[in-house]
């Protein structure tokens, strides 16, 4: 869903040339068909470039009309914030991110950017301002190249490679047989999830979009990869709104704002060294994960010391 979000742009615009631009015009309708349509409310409005302004004002959702997924979450971001989305597996921190994609909407509440209720934005707007890396990246059956032009089609190659440079994958790209304009298929083995990742990256990097999402994006990545792209997105600010989703605490100690979740809802709020004087849910979770990090460091220094 990702691509198809950032990609829209493309059918509209001349695409530069890696390949011919017919069959990545092909390729990209191929894929941007795949979903059905949206209807599109018909006073939606049209939004030139958000602030990035986030506000989740007593947001109630549910999969199944019974298990109360988010329940009543509220809280705010400023525009331009790195905030980080944090809590137990399973508390609702995807959700809420589907919902300021709006892959969802909200049972009951609303979801504000700048403002305005998410529901009323024009969709084409919203793909504009919003931009994306999940998880498992979502890469299409075209170049590499094309894959990270898809962030914004009327990019140079300066500009493409200068984002893949911020997400830390130029150098990985220049060792493929044919670098830039290696296909994404054909590559499947040969690109490892870490790869995927970083050029997902790349493609959200290029985009500037004011308003940034990231699900989990570093989980594949090794701690150096991870930390060129922490240092990327922290060098986004104050042009961008980062809202990050992530289970490892360590990368978000620097962030302006974490929001602690569990059972669809917001209980702690604050930076990383309030919340550890807190000494609630998040110190929890931290103290667990360094207890973490030290046995594995010591599992893997042992072989090592022997
Ligand atoms: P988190 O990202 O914090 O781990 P999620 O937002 O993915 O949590 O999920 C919150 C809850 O909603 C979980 O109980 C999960 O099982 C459930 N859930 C997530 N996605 C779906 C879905 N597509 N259909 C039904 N239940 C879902
Ligand atoms: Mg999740």
């Amino acid at each position: 869903l990702l691509g198809i979000g950032e990609a829209v742009g493309m059918l509209t615009t001349a695409i530069p040339l890696m390949i011919s631009a017919q069959q990545a015009h092909a390729r990209l309708r191929a894929f941007l068909d795949e979903p059905v349509p949206r209807q599109e409310d018909p006073d939606a409005v049209a939004i030139e470039r958000l602030s990035g302004e986030i506000v989740f004002e007593n947001v109630h959702f549910s999969y199944d009309g019974e298990t109360s997924t988010l329940a009543g979450l509220n809280f705010r971001i400023q525009p331009g914030q790195r905030v980080a989305l944090v809590g137990p597996s399973g508390c609702g921190k995807s959700t809420a991110l589907s919902l300021l994609m709006r892959f969802s909407s909200a049972l009951d509440g609303r979801v504000l950017l700048d403002g305005t209720d998410i529901a009323h934005i024009r969709e084409d707007s919203l793909r504009a301002n919003v931009g994306v890396v999940l998880q498992n990246a979502l890469l299409f059956d075209a170049t590499i190249g094309e894959n990270i032009l898809a962030g914004q089609p009327e990019a140079d190659d300066d500009a493409v490679i200068a984002a893949a440079k911020a997400a830390g994958i130029h150098e990985a790209i220049l060792t493929k047989p044919q670098g830039y304009d290696t296909p994404v298929t054909q590559a499947a083995g040969a690109l490892s999830g870490g790869e995927r990742q970083r050029i997902a990256v790349a493609r959200a990097l290029l985009r500037q979009a004011p308003i940034l999402l990231l699900d989990e994006a570093t989980s594949a990545l090794d701690p150096a990869s991870e930390q060129v792209v922490n240092g990327s997105v922290a060098a986004l600010a104050p042009a961008c709104t980062v809202v990050s989703v992530t289970h490892r605490l360590a990368s978000v100690v620097d962030y302006d704002l974490i929001l602690v979740l569990q059972d669809g809802r917001l209980v702690e709020t604050g930076r990383h060294d309030d919340l550890l004087a807190q000494g609630g849910l998040y110190s929890q979770l931290w103290t667990r994960q360094q207890g973490m990090a030290t046995a594995v460091s010591e599992e893997r220094s042992g072989p090592l010391i022997t």
